[in-house]
């Protein structure tokens, strides 16, 4: 039994491709730190998750 895969934190619903420089992860991943250093870009990140979410 493998560890579960990580999902990217930026694409709701997909997992993590590793797609940044020496990312194994979200917890590693630059473009994630970036985002969420950024008031504005979490403010937009998180309405994303919200029209993610399923209804009800
Ligand atoms: S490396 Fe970062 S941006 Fe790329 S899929 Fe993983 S969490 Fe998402």
């Amino acid at each position: 039994m493998g560890a579960p895969e990580p999902q990217c934190l930026l694409r709701p619903g997909d997992w993590c491709r590793m797609c940044q420089p020496g990312a194994h992860g979200p917890e590693d991943c630059q473009l994630v730190a970036l985002v969420l250093s950024d008031p504005d870009l979490k403010a937009r990140l998180d309405e994303i998750w919200r029209e993610h979410a399923p209804a009800g």
